[in-house]
């Protein structure tokens, strides 16, 4: 790249000495033993994600500082200590233990992102039963076939969410057992069939003693998309904790005083690892926002919160891009001192707006729902090169691969600058455990000791990662990723619909948009007005977050002779691009 464009790392004014100092130094002697040492472990043995992040600081001087500010637009700021924390979360494990549900079993959140959400998470934790958040924007079919690989016992769920989307479904989710609900502003958790988790809280004790689980017992369970099938349960450990707490000290960079502002949902992993366990384990004050982007509500929140760190998502940053400097000069940040943003690719330019606008570059990082926490990242440890994902943390080995799909055969590439596989030699703590009820997809993610994560890149003579696209159909909307053939699968539920094809169309704000290709039963014909209907059906069935958001007619859809949809080729027509290799394309198919 032109070395004019790169970001010269900087101690100048800084105002806090960054926990990463000397990048190769701290490789080079970093153990994950030494880094577990950091935590405190549950007397007696044992590691428990929600004592290291709540109880632990609440018995010790952090009793009394604020661990979540909760922010909404129709209520005054709710501040919740380390103290309140700890035995909201006590009192949430003891409803749970009242109702029988042990140590293993499934809890499924869907909720915005209000206090219980936080409460119930940590308070399952403690309990040692496995927590599922999931973004309360999905709609019922998303919502019930998770519930229903998770075998979800027990549902927190709010009075008008739980109408919209689950009542009517109940019956498709034989394993649940139990609904807490919340009541949102005017409404009402007298629903039959359901429990007031208010008055079971105010019922239940503030003392409880935490599970003791292992570093290897499953805490959470995050779904991820696939391209060929339903939605994957990746499964996480209490061992996890120990990556989110060293990442975020070294990607994060997270002191003892800063005020953290994590934009991401819960319901996405970004959101748990980030939003709620690894501020916690610093003992850090996190800010939440209820309320959805919105350019002034966001400048507002980091200049009147005095968000030291935060931690935002492209999508965003290229909103806040296009709505102007001119947006951002109304405001002052003097406390912001640290920018970092995942999820899918940050362009250069947006790299260089941080710095130009917000008077700080946007440092870039690289993770997924499988490796639990931040594995590649640009820290304040070395220069930024604009447009790359960064370096390897210490603790993690990356490397780039040659896959070959037909013999599996893997090689490591060992040239500068060869676009290949993303690979990660297993042995991170956070590292996920399997898929829920599908080992063998599991063991597909690995050849030997690498864990082969679907990206393509490639990594310059410095170790800088540079994201190339996904090896495979997956979409990227918006950070969210997204499985065509949950979209397909709803679209053919129409009865309309004979066929569906599913892609992510390239888009400047979003990254990717839904695209969905459609031919027609017979009796069916074209037009704007079916176009329309398939719409609606669709967001009705997945809510807007995964709906496609556009449509189009075709007479047929190609497939490969064993009869799969060419999603590649769709995407090649679509953008006018090569149409590759066709070989296995059924004659016929247009
Ligand atoms: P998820 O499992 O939903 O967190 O999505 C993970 C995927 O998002 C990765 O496999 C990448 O395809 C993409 N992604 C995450 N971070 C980045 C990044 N910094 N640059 C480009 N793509 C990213």
């Amino acid at each position: 790249m032109d070395v004019s464009l790169i970001i010269r790392k900087t101690t100048a004014g800084l105002r806090v000495v960054p926990n990463l100092v000397d990048y190769d130094k701290e490789r080079r002697t970093f153990t994950w033993e030494a880094a577990r040492r950091e935590l405190a472990g549950l007397s007696g043995g044992g590691l428990n994600i929600a004592w290291e992040a709540v109880d632990r600081h609440a018995c010790g001087t952090l009793r009394d500082k604020t661990s979540f500010r909760f922010l909404s637009s129709s209520a005054a700021p709710r501040n919740i200590t380390y103290d309140d924390l700890s035995r909201l979360t006590n009192r949430f494990a003891n409803v749970l233990r009242e109702l029988g549900v042990s140590r293993d079993e499934r809890l499924f959140i869907i909720a915005g992102r209000i206090p219980e959400l936080y409460i119930a998470l940590l308070g399952s934790l403690k309990n040692g039963t496995v927590v599922s958040p999931l973004f309360s924007a999905f709609g019922p079919e998303p919502i019930a076939t998770r519930m229903n690989l998770g075998q979800g016992k027990v549902l927190v769920t709010t009075d008008a969410l739980y109408q919209r989307k689950v009542a009517k479904w109940r019956d498709k989710m034989p394993s649940l057992q139990h609904v807490l609900l919340v009541a949102e502003e005017g409404g009402s958790t007298n629903i039959p069939g359901t429990l007031d988790l208010a008055g079971l809280m105010a019922q239940a004790s503030d003392e409880f003693e935490i599970e003791r689980t292992t570093a290897d017992d499953m805490a959470l369970l995050h779904f991820t998309s696939g391209t060929t099938g339903m939605p994957k349960g990746a499964i996480h450990v209490h061992g996890a904790v120990i990556t989110h707490h060293a990442t975020g000290k070294y990607a994060l960079d997270l002191h003892a005083d800063d005020i953290f502002w994590c934009t991401a949902d819960p319901g996405w992993v970004t959101g748990t690892s980030y939003g709620i366990i690894a501020p916690l384990l610093h003992g850090v004050t996190s800010i939440v926002d209820r309320e959805e982007f919105d350019v002034e509500r966001w400048y507002g929140i980091l200049q009147e919160q005095k968000v030291s760190v935060w931690y935002t998502a492209p999508t965003a940053v290229r909103m806040l891009m296009k709505a102007g400097a001119e947006a951002a000069r109304k405001y002052r940040f003097p406390n912001l001192r640290f920018i970092a943003s995942v999820g899918e690719p940050l362009n250069p330019e947006a790299v260089r707006w941080g710095k130009e606008v917000l008077g700080l570059p946007i440092h870039d990082n690289w993770w997924q729902t499988e490796t639990g926490g931040i594995m590649i990242a640009n820290t304040p440890a070395f220069d930024i090169k604009p447009g790359s994902m960064g370096r390897p943390l210490p603790g993690v080995d990356a490397c780039i691969v040659r896959h070959d799909a037909e013999t599996g055969v893997v090689t490591v590439v060992d040239k500068p600058d060869v676009e290949g596989e993303l690979a990660l030699r297993r042995g991170w703590p956070s590292m996920f455990r399997g898929y829920l009820n599908n080992e063998e997809r599991y063991r597909k993610c690995f050849s030997g000791e690498l864990y082969l994560t679907g990206d393509l890149a490639r990594c310059d003579a410095d170790g800088y990662y540079w994201f190339v696209g996904r090896a495979d159909d997956i979409i990227k909307s918006a950070g969210h990723l997204i499985g065509p053939f949950e979209v397909e699968s709803a679209l053919m539920e129409h009865p309309a619909v004979a066929e569906a094809g599913v892609i992510g169309k390239p888009d400047p704000l979003i990254g990717e948009m839904v695209k969905a290709f459609v031919s027609l039963n017979q009796g069916y014909s074209e037009s704007e007005a079916l176009r329309m209907e398939l719409l609606g059906h669709a967001r009705k069935r997945l809510g807007a977050a995964v709906a496609p958001k556009e449509i189009a007619f075709l007479p047929t859809l190609p497939r490969t002779r064993s009869g799969k949809i060419m999603r590649r080729l769709l995407k090649a027509r679509e953008l006018g691009l090569p149409e590759g290799d066709t070989s296995t394309l059924e004659s016929g198919g247009t």
